[in-house]
């Protein structure tokens, strides 16, 4: 039986031609930027996201954490999400490694932050305060695409408070294709972006930062220190090619699949679906009623696995979720309501 999984779009496995190139990618030490694999991933993510340089990283976590200690000094600050994966998720890296303060904010339905908050949260230059210096934000936040707009805003406000600009984009590229546009355009107000390969573009492992060629210089070293100079990487590197030049037209599918699911599932008594927060691959369940509790436990029995946390649920739809196993899911799910007399 196929297994179902809906936990994350990390969960992906590398394509057969992910798999394939990896065999047979060409290989040197990447510290002393010898690997020819990972040299061309970094041209490449480069030229994507219109910066001067690009540099291949272990994790996202780590990606975000040299952007970090790369644009800030011992004692400064960064503003950041209540909820971002850069302050929540990361176990407090760049306030443990980097001696840098998170100063953070609540996000705003829409996934931004209410740039008139981050101007009150600016400490003025004095000297009980830590120095505001960073502004990160994330797209997509909780699969929701920041509008082009207010991006263009937050670059301009930035400059204005004297801010630099960081992007979480460890799913830009779902941004991208739902508002139909180079993510080029996503990233021109930041100052540098970091972008996973291995969530919902397959890659087995790896993110990469981009930014300015003495940025991503700088932070090359941060990047030694922390242990994450990897040296023949080009095997890895050379699925991250794969993941940017074949894998990030298909993310449409997986949105498309995301909406049906979100639609089947809001059409079964027992489960509440936010259709709002349905913009990429990731769709929030509430199940109800009788159902609290045990919509988890029965998909696990139908080979579906599901996240065990407090509702609301998130489902993810990825690489290797196809349109036939989004109608087992709603079928199951009608099977669960239906098992806890809810019909
Ligand atoms: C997954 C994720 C990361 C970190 O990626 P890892 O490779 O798991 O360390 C960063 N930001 C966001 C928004 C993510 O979803």
């Amino acid at each position: 039986m196929k297994i179902i999984d809906l936990r994350s779009d990390t969960v992906t496995l590398p394509s057969p031609a992910m798999r394939q190139a990896m065999t047979e990618a060409d290989l040197g030490d990447d510290v002393y930027g010898e690997d020819p694999t990972v040299n061309q991933l970094e041209a490449l993510a480069a030229e994507d996201l219109g910066t001067e340089a690009a540099m291949f990283v272990s994790s996202g976590t780590q990606s975000n954490l040299l952007a970090i200690i790369t644009h800030c000094q011992r004692g400064d600050e960064y503003i950041v999400g209540q909820h971002a994966h850069t302050y929540r998720y990361e176990a407090g890296g760049a306030a443990v490694l980097g001696s840098i303060q998170p100063q953070p904010l609540d996000f705003e339905p829409d996934g931004t932050l209410d740039l008139a908050k981050v101007e009150d949260a600016i400490k003025p230059d004095d000297v009980h305060f830590a120095k505001t210096r960073l502004l990160c934000l994330e797209n997509t936040q909780g699969g929701k695409v920041l509008p082009l707009a207010y991006l263009k805003e937050a670059g301009g406000f930035a400059q204005k408070h004297n801010l630099l600009l960081h992007l979480d984009g460890a799913r830009v590229f779902n941004a991208a294709v739902k508002q139909n546009v180079d993510v080029k355009e996503i990233a021109a107000p930041f100052d540098s972006v970091s972008v996973c390969l291995s969530k919902g573009l397959a890659a087995p492992v790896g993110s990469v930062l981009c930014g300015s060629t003495e940025f991503i210089q700088e932070a090359r070293r941060w990047r030694k220190m922390v242990g994450g100079g990897m040296r023949q990487a080009g095997i890895l590197g050379a699925a991250g090619i794969i993941a940017l030049t074949e894998m990030v037209e298909r993310l449409e599918e997986d949105h498309a699949n995301a909406q049906r699911l979100a639609e089947g599932l809001g059409g079964i008594p027992g489960f509440d679906v936010d259709m709002d927060l349905v913009q990429t691959n990731m769709v929030f369940v509430t199940p109800k009623d009788g159902l609290a509790g045990k919509f988890t436990p029965f998909m696990a029995k139908k080979g579906i696995t599901i996240s065990d946390m407090p509702a609301p649920i998130r489902l993810v739809t990825h690489y290797g979720i196809e349109a036939t196993d989004i109608e087992a899911v709603i079928q199951a799910a009608k099977e669960c309501s239906a098992t806890f007399n809810l019909n």
